[in-house]
């Protein structure tokens, strides 16, 4: 197929953009380079540099294009809650000009990077796909408002989509990894401890109603994640919208994901307890069944030392190259 992938500069775009041409798609990212990294686009893909909004006529003008598969996003809660206008602009308008723009050539599959995050605090856990969502910030409100454009399109339009829904997506694929110029992750930011750029990692809160005190989260491996889009995307079929969670099923808590990189990176790695940060649920853990049951999706990297030993490689062969660089 050919298949236009945006952002395909980021962490997850790179790697799924990657997958798909191992696959033998033909594959057009594109990216502005706003937060992804010009080294991330994979070889053999053609790249359109651009905001969307600038350059989808064009490229979708062409012909032939089969699908889009749509990471391009803002994507810190933090930044969302002081800066709501640039996510709802980013995230919300731009992917409208998409979903217009793929209509307007009559492009009929999509696939959407959604999240975990329009649930918001859940009721129960795992989380399945028909729990209430109730995101807590603007980032997680921008993806369900997307969501749900997503779901009218496929009514009304034959649009065929499936929005994926990511919980923790952590670990690296071949020279694919996280590189984010601000860093709010928790895997990244301890692997920058081991790497010596970071003096010690603050654990934030420890009074939390889980085994150790400390937030659990479901760790999904991205060469996993990226699996699940190419069976989002042969399954895709006009007049469906399908939602998906995208996790592994197993709760670590922060002083065990700490406790992992300790063991794979031999560091000894400094942490200090600080105060919860804001709007951290408890605990998030995915129910996957539905994909697994539907689209036959069979996470096989679901081992936390497994993600943090691939994100270790990554991080360290990055540090080398750009110490070779200097
Ligand atoms: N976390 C932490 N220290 C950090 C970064 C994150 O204790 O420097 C915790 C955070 O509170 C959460 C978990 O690690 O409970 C995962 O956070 P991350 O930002 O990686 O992902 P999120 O779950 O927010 O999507």
């Amino acid at each position: 197929m050919k298949l236009v992938v945006t952002g395909g500069a980021g962490y997850v775009g790179s790697v799924c953009a990657a997958v798909l041409i191992e696959a033998g798609h033909d594959v057009v990212v594109i990216d502005d380079f706003s937060t992804g990294n010009r080294d991330a686009v994979p070889e053999g893909a053609m790249l359109v540099e651009g905001n969307i909004v600038d350059v989808i006529d064009g490229v979708l003008a062409e012909g032939g294009i089969d699908g889009v598969l749509h990471f391009a996003a803002r994507s810190l809660v933090g930044e969302s809650v002081g800066e709501p206008a640039m996510y709802w602009h980013d995230n919300l308008v731009v992917s409208l000009v998409l979903l217009d723009a793929m209509r307007r050539h009559g492009v009929t599959s999509l696939v959407f990077s959604s999240t975990a995050a329009t649930y918001g605090e859940p009721e129960e856990v795992p989380i399945v796909e028909t729990a209430p969502t109730r995101p807590t910030n603007p980032y997680g409100a921008t993806k369900l408002a997307i969501d749900d454009a997503i779901s009218s399109y496929c009514t009304a339009y034959g649009l065929g989509a499936t929005s994926l829904r990511y919980f923790n997506v952590a670990g690296a694929y071949g020279e694919h990894g996280e590189n984010h110029p601000t860093e709010t992750h928790l895997i990244p930011l301890v692997l920058q401890v081991a790497m010596g750029y970071r003096e010690k990692i603050m654990i934030f809160g420890d009074d939390w109603p889980t085994k150790d005190g400390t937030c659990v989260r479901d760790y999904i491996h991205i060469r996993d994640l990226a699996d699940a889009h190419v069976l989002a995307l042969e399954a895709n079929q006009p007049g469906e919208h399908r939602i998906f969670n995208l996790g592994s099923g197993d709760g670590y808590t922060v002083r065990e994901v700490i406790e992992t990189c300790r063991e794979v990176t031999g560091h000894p790695i400094p942490a200090e307890v600080a105060p919860r940060r804001a709007g951290d649920p408890a605990v998030l853990i995915a129910s996957s069944a539905r994909i697994q049951q539907e689209l036959g999706w069979n996470p096989t990297r679901t081992e936390l030392t497994r993600i943090v030993t691939d994100a270790w490689h990554f991080t360290r062969d990055l540090g080398e190259r750009s110490h070779g660089a200097r």
